[in-house]
């Protein structure tokens, strides 16, 4: 089977990337020894998961994905956008997010939003970028406590409940990482049969 390392501690996205890259063998960054922090001082997502992705491909040559994602709130100018993880300051934690998240939208009408994944994979020394995005709005209060991050405030589009009370299937199938995981399955499955 494929290995691929996935350059992230992050428990929720190794939970949703393990079970979206379910033909693949992943291994953690616990796995090839690598216990650095790897700073993320970019303004986009793409040089974020760039940034990752190749610090941890120089470290074990082996083939790499990266996962940089975030909040984007209309009416906040798209923030938090690449700062989602520290919204609420550090020490970073969700629970300070999702209370910096709620007093930023206090009187706010408009609630749309969306969340962001680019994920790059290094893929036998050469580099693939693949993004998705999914749709939704700002919950008033916390609802459920699925997911992780700021989910018990996400109601994807066209549902009334949000990621914190959705099953993790629907999340899996329709959520910004589901549908750039989707693009990367794709050319991972003309890679395998190619060779
Ligand atoms: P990163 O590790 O710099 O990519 O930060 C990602 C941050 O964006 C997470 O810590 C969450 O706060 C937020 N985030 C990204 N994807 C999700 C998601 O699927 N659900 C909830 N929050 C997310």
């Amino acid at each position: 089977m494929n290995e691929i390392v996935l350059a992230s501690n992050n428990k929720g996205k190794l939970a949703e990337l393990s079970a979206l890259l379910s033909n693949f063998s992943l291994l953690s960054l616990e796995d090839v020894g690598f216990n650095s922090v790897i700073e993320e001082p970019y303004e986009t997502f793409e040089q974020n998961a760039y940034q990752k992705a190749s610090t941890l491909f120089q470290f074990c040559g082996k083939n790499v994905l990266a996962d940089d994602s975030g909040l984007c709130v209309n009416v906040l100018n798209d923030a938090p956008g690449v700062h989602s993880a520290y919204f609420g300051g550090e020490p970073r934690s969700d629970e300070k997010n999702n209370h910096h998240l709620l007093e930023s939208m206090q009187g706010q009408q408009n609630r749309s939003a969306f969340y962001k994944a680019v994920l790059c994979l290094i893929w036998h020394g050469k580099t693939y970028f693949f993004e998705g995005i999914c749709e939704g709005m700002i919950s008033y209060e916390r609802q459920g406590s699925g997911g992780f991050g700021y989910d018990p405030l996400f109601i994807p589009k066209d549902y009334d409940q949000s990621f914190g009370e959705l099953p993790s299937s629907v999340k899996n199938r329709i959520s910004h990482r589901a549908k750039a995981t989707e693009k990367l399955v794709a050319f991972l499955k003309e890679q395998t049969n190619s060779h």
